[in-house]
């Protein structure tokens, strides 16, 4: 029997999915709720409550008192840090429903969601481990008689505004590092993958994590927006689209809000003629057909050196139809469901604008003839860079393949975006992949592999795929204000040493 995911969590009434308010659970002030829809059987299963303003301001209200009366920042760092670890055990406890929700949630399939959900009980203990060790430092005096050196405090309400699809893993990217620095957190999820979010607050808690310290508002974008207006938000960490990235970016701008931006992409994938070709052709398909290409480091413009371009083009081809659709849950799947109808519809225009552009298609370029959000994994081949296929980040199994001729072909076509997320270089020439690693911008660059990611390693972009850096040590910094400290010392004093008695 197909595995189901939790269908209430602390319901109330009409409200089977309630906001985490103060410890609290509570239906929606106005009683408001949307459902949860599974994209592979496109059926709605869940009642969640969509918050209204009122909500919101309950919720960073709660936020601001557990910051102020320093119920979590007046621990010692150690106590959070134990926090943190008693909380990736739960995660791990409960992974496999952790897992399933996810999956009835976004339709991705069983082996990546597995792989990343138990990343996040690695992320959890990460910054566990460096709660403690995350500190300012002693600084020389430039004056005399002074002692000097800086602090790292918290910020206050943070603020994380979450996508659909890697609901945990890009949660706890931000929950870790400001729970670690001793802030308190208002989290959005996105509405549609709400539940395996208030799954892991209700984890928080057990933890030992106080309440007000994590507090959940589900609903659409709206609650996002007020969230990000309200003026006790010390801080918001935003992983999104590049359009609301933006406009988040201009209001939080008005109040000296801090920000950081995780945005879309459109990373390149450059396959040189000296790379064994089987396998960057395999890291070509995990680039852009995983999670059917809703992936914002999806590698999804291929340039190949013109003189294996046709084989590249025929094995993409052929391995993309040759790819098993089906159930998410079925590890023999390889290709999964888009994650709502929207996304379906966003993904079948770009079919349109190919047609309109005349774009080569080698397969696919339509939706599947069966059941769940299903597009053909497709392949579009010679696209020119004015084609809006090469430009835009469409978050969907499209491929375009841009043959080049030499190195600096290669780096002037793979920097032709204002994107800058990732970029994946295939080559056995090692004077050729450090000279590349340096001249594509992108905030993380692969040799020889794509898609690999892991917490000791910042992950970002540059360029309009974002502002800042989450994960690696130094992300804690970015969820802590620097305070600068003299201390007056007084007169000289002369220092005698020992050597003279
Ligand atoms: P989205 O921008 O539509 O929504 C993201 C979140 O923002 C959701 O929770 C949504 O409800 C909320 N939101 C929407 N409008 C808002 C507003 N005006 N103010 C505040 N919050 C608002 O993006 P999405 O469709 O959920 O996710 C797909 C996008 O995310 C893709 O473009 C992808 O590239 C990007 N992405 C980037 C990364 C990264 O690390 N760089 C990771 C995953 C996804």
């Amino acid at each position: 029997m197909r595995k189901q995911p939790l269908a209430s969590l602390h319901s109330d009434g009409d409200t089977d999915f309630t906001l985490l308010i103060d410890g609290q659970w509570r239906a929606a002030a106005d009683r408001r709720v949307f459902h949860a829809h599974d994209p592979f059987l496109e059926q709605d299963w869940g009642r969640i409550a969509q918050a209204t303003k009122s909500d919101v301001d309950a919720a960073v209200n709660a936020a601001l008192k557990a910051f102020d009366d320093r119920r979590w920042s007046g621990l010692l760092a150690s106590q959070r840090a134990a926090c943190l670890y008693r909380l990736a055990d739960l995660i791990e406890r409960d992974m496999p429903a952790l897992v399933t929700q996810q999956i009835c949630e976004n339709g991705k399939l069983i082996g990546e969601m597995s792989g990343v959900t138990a990343a996040v009980a690695a992320d959890a203990r990460f910054f566990a481990g460096l709660a403690e060790a995350h500190n300012g430092s002693s600084v020389p005096s430039s004056r005399p008689n002074f002692t000097t050196f800086t602090l790292r405090e918290p910020i206050g309400v943070c603020a994380a505004i979450t996508p659909w699809n890697t609901p945990l893993g890009l949660l706890g990217w931000k929950l870790f590092p400001a729970l670690a620095a001793g802030n308190t957190i208002v989290i959005k999820p996105s509405e549609i993958t709400p539940t395996s979010t208030l799954m892991l607050a209700a984890l928080a808690a057990q933890a030992g994590i106080p309440d007000g310290v994590v507090n959940v508002v589900t609903g659409d974008g709206t609650v996002g927006s007020a969230l990000v207006q309200h003026p006790d938000v010390a801080k918001i960490a935003f992983t999104g689209s590049t359009s609301t990235g933006q406009q988040i970016a201009s209001q939080a701008a008005l109040r000296s809000a801090r920000v950081s931006l995780e945005l879309g992409g459109k990373s390149p994938n450059i396959i040189f003629a000296d790379a064994d070709i089987d396998q960057a052709v395999s890291g070509v398909m995990a680039g852009v057909f995983a999670a059917s290409g809703q992936s914002c480091m999806a590698g999804s413009r291929v340039l190949v050196q013109r003189p294996v371009y046709e084989r590249v083009c025929e094995q993409l081809a052929e391995r993309g139809q040759r790819m098993c659709v089906g159930d998410p849950f079925d590890p023999a799947t390889e290709l999964n469901p888009l994650a709502s109808r929207m996304q379906l519809e966003r993904v079948l225009r770009y079919f349109d604008v190919a047609r309109e552009e005349g774009l080569h298609c080698l397969t696919g370029g339509h939706r599947m003839d069966c059941t769940g959000y299903f597009v053909a994994p497709t392949v579009y081949r010679d696209v020119t860079d004015d084609s809006r296929l090469f430009r835009e980040e469409i978050f969907g199994p499209v491929a375009v393949v841009t043959p080049f001729d030499s190195e600096s072909d290669a780096i002037e076509l793979a920097n032709r975006t204002r994107y800058g997320l990732a970029a994946g270089i295939w080559t056995q020439d090692i004077k050729r992949a450090h000279r590349l690693l340096h001249a594509v911008r992108a905030g993380t660059v692969w040799i020889n592999n794509y898609r690999v990611v892991g917490h000791t390693l910042p992950f970002g972009g540059m360029g309009q795929s974002g502002i800042g850096r989450e994960m690696g040590a130094a992300a804690l910094d970015a969820y802590t204000e620097l305070k600068s400290v003299w201390i007056d010392t007084g007169n000289d004093v002369v220092f005698k040493t020992g050597g003279e008695h």
